[in-house]
């Protein structure tokens, strides 16, 4: 089998199997590369994403959320459901079902499009070649008129704070406990810390998360933030912020922490923990000596705004590059990429990236934080709606969170969108599209919405940037 091919591509996560399927359907003879293998120790296409992250953290998300909803909020509708019981096997072997349906979902889309699938680990040669260390122990060189890096990103681990795989674990270990940690620590309050450790509550753990930052969610708009931690207060995670962990012992069955609060030590407790402080690029052992290709202090891999390295035919894309560490983000590269190899005008407006955190509620957001746009001295007004105001809400009983719309004071171009409850995920489209259309706040509160609704909290907060917001006093 000839090992020439357009394109070759480094890791089949979100990044690179869109890099891999784009070209393929532009005609580009593709290869693919990837190292992983699934649970069953097979391999499995996909990457973080599929595996070990956004799909299997959702199906856990969802499952915790029918038990917890079960049990707080089916009473005021009339429903009691006694006795309610959670097997976690069930629930982890349902989550296994669905990673396993879309790994496997990829390897079909790959030979659909006639893509050539290695499984094995990938390293970048000099020249536009790759070395590929395949699972059964032989070798092979591939060559590309242009590579793809999509290597991704891993678990940054604690030198405290070892993983064990049982006791301290990361994610990998916190989608598939065998079964409900009575106390569960978390190290970081960053969006993996929250979704996995909202799962485990719901489900009975008493949850303590330890952030080293003072403020919560930095990222987020600080009111939304506000917002959303009080919601999260109110369900019992517990959540320490400016709590500093320098200590992790396992003391038999046992994890004992230290912690700083910035006056004094304190311990901790608890039967498992949670490692969620971040993620770094995988570029370890990724470049043989020579390929030219440079690697920054952070580990990620130098690009450009079109992620080209520099070196003629070198591309890199999604988490193993600068940017938010987000799947779809790795999506919209690898396909411009694809698209510039062809030839065409592939670009990414990384100013436009939705964020989402799958919390309850849910804590979306789009475009710039207030506190962003008085640190770089932009003049903006805002309008807000709350979601106990909009009826939908209200009758879902879910009437927790806001929409904020931020729009420019002069022009009213839409700046950011910031939305925390139900079903945000999906209505934070609403910001990108306006955004990316370049559209005014008037031309969202002009938009004819559905009522009942949740979208119409973006209509009222599109009027409320005028003060003319129907449902509440402006
Ligand atoms: P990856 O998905 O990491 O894929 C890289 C692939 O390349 C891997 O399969 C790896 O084995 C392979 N590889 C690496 N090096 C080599 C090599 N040298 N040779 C061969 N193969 C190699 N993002 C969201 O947008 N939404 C979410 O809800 C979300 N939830 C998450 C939940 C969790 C628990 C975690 C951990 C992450 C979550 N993310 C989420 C982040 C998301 O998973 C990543 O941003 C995304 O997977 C990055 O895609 P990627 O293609 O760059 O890299
Ligand atoms: P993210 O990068 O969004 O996943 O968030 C990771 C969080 O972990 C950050 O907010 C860090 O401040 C936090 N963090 C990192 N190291 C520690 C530590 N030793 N103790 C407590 N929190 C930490």
């Amino acid at each position: 089998m000839s090992t020439e091919f357009d394109v070759v591509v480094i890791g089949a996560g979100p990044a690179g199997y869109h890099a891999a399927i784009r070209a393929a359907q532009l005609g580009l003879k593709t290869a693919c590369i990837d190292a992983a293998l699934g649970k069953d120790g097979k391999p499995a296409l996909g990457g973080t994403c599929l595996r070990v992250g956004c799909i299997p953290s959702k199906a856990l998300l969802d499952s915790s959320r029918q038990y917890w909803n079960m049990q707080h909020l089916f009473g005021e509708h009339g429903i009691t459901a006694d006795n309610a019981k959670i097997n976690v096997e069930t629930m982890v072997g349902r989550k296994d079902k669905i990673v396993k349906q879309f790994t496997g979902g990829i390897a079909a889309l790959f030979k659909a499009n006639k893509i050539t699938a290695y499984y094995g680990f990938g390293q970048l040669q000099p020249g536009k070649s790759v070395l590929v260390k395949q699972h059964d122990g032989s070798e092979v060189v591939l060559t590309g008129k242009h590579i793809v890096i999509a290597a991704g990103s891993d678990s940054i681990e604690l030198p405290f704070a070892r993983f064990d795989g049982k006791r301290i674990v990361d994610n990998v270990g916190a989608l598939d406990f065998t079964q409900v940690p009575k106390r569960l620590g978390v190290i970081g309050a960053g969006v993996i810390g929250l979704e996995l450790g909202s799962v485990w509550k719901r489900l009975g753990s008493e949850v303590t998360i330890l952030e080293a930052l003072p403020e919560f969610l930095g990222a987020a708009d600080a009111e939304a933030a506000r917002v959303a931690l009080k919601e999260f207060k109110k369900q019992g995670l517990d959540i320490k912020l400016g709590a500093k962990v320098s200590k992790a012992e396992i003391v038999k069955d046992e994890v004992h922490l230290t912690y700083n609060d910035g006056t004094a030590d304190h311990s901790l407790v608890v039967d498992n923990l949670l490692v969620a402080v971040g993620r770094k690029a995988a570029s370890t052992n990724l470049l043989a000596e020579g390929t030219g290709v440079k690697i920054n202090a952070r580990g990620q891999i130098e690009v450009d705004d079109h992620c080209h390295t520099g070196v003629d035919g070198i591309w890199a894309v999604g988490d193993c590059v600068r940017g938010p560490m987000l799947a779809h983000k790795g999506f919209e590269e690898g396909i411009a990429v694809a698209e510039r190899i062809a030839g065409l005008p592939g670009h990414v407006n990384l100013d436009t990236v939705p964020w989402v955190i799958y919390t309850e509620p849910e804590i979306a957001w789009v475009g710039k934080t207030e506190q962003q746009l008085k640190a770089e001295d932009i003049p903006y007004k805002t309008g807000s709606f709350p979601f106990a105001a909009v009826g939908r809400a209200v009758a879902m009983g879910e009437p927790a969170g806001f929409v904020k719309v931020i729009a420019h004071a002069e022009t009213d171009r839409v700046l950011g969108m910031h939305l925390v409850g139900v079903g945000v995920s999906e209505l934070v489209h609403e910001g990108v599209l306006t955004m990316e259309f370049h559209g005014s706040a008037e031309d969202l509160a002009r938009i004819c919405h559905a009522h009942p609704t949740l979208s119409e909290a973006i209509h009222d907060a599109a009027m409320a940037v005028d003060k003319r917001a129907i449902h509440k006093a402006n």
